[in-house]
């Protein structure tokens, strides 16, 4: 789709399935004793919506990279598709050693788990010509604080840092051309949302600060946050903001409904359009 003088894509790590013993032991114990329901699983399908932007100048920028070959980190998470990135990518014409740069949302494991494979002894970079963007306050809260937070493949991260080309910018910061980040904080110490904005059109990619369509109406709190409260009401100030502005928005796990812009119905409810 075109965006300006930007073509984008979404190109996907695949389909997952995360099921927690919690989820399925509530839905046995309120199945009623004949129902078929007890053998059901309490399943929810999750995506891994990159978006693939292709630059006026034919380069190739990537928004996040994916759970690679980090998806044992949770319990509870199953891939049940074939795909992934890199043969998504290849399937497109895109191979790569063509991506210039990738620009991380945050570095939990099924975001950027795709920077790198793990092979015998070592890794391997999955992007080797890329500049990779990392976030500061993302990267201190790993690698400075006593305790390791969870969700992060610490190993790999190193080994991008040591033999990538990373640069680390901090706070909300125009990264280069038309790409800029906001860190949102709230799902986790330093994440960010990233936006392409061109000719007055806004894109928003906003990683897991909002991570699927089905949740533009909820205004609770979230369990998969670490700032639940703070999270709360970012999400609801940048659909305020998504809104006045009409921006473009893109969901990252969602499994179906994957973007669109932001509008609102006669009884002030949201829906997307695309
Ligand atoms: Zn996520």
């Amino acid at each position: 789709m075109k965006f300006g003088d930007y073509e984008i894509k979404v190109v996907n790590d695949g389909t997952y399935e995360y099921t927690t013993k919690r989820q399925e032991e509530i839905l046995k114990a309120f199945a009623p004793k004949t129902s078929t329901l007890k053998n059901v699983k309490a399943r929810l399908l999750l995506r891994a919506n990159n978006l693939l932007v292709r630059t006026p100048q034919s380069e190739f920028v990537l928004f996040d990279s994916g759970f690679g070959d980090s998806n044992f980190l949770r319990e509870g998470i199953k891939k049940i598709s074939e795909d992934n990135l890199v043969n998504n990518l290849k399937n497109i014409g895109v191979e790569p050693n063509q991506i210039s740069h990738v620009i991380q949302t945050h570095l939990h494991y099924d975001h950027a788990g795709g920077l790198a494979f793990k092979n015998e002894n070592s890794f391997s970079l999955a992007f080797p010509n890329a500049k990779i963007w990392f976030g500061e306050e993302e990267w201190r809260t790993i690698f400075e604080s006593d305790e390791t937070p969870f969700g992060y493949e610490k190993g790999k991260l190193e080994f991008v840092k040591e033999n990538a080309e990373v640069e680390f910018s901090e706070g909300s910061v125009n990264l280069f051309e038309d790409f800029s980040v906001e860190v949102t904080r709230g799902h986790t110490f330093g994440h960010r949302v990233i936006f392409l904005k061109t000719q007055g059109q806004t894109l928003c990619y906003l990683g897991d600060i909002l991570p699927m369509s089905s949740h533009i109406n909820l205004d609770s709190e979230m369990n998969y946050d670490i700032f639940k409260e703070e999270a709360r009401i970012k999400r609801k100030e940048l659909l305020e903001r998504a809104f006045e502005e009409n921006w473009f928005l893109v969901f990252y796990h969602s499994p179906r409904v994957v973007w669109g812009f932001l509008k609102k119905d006669g009884k002030g409810k949201f829906f997307l359009e695309s």
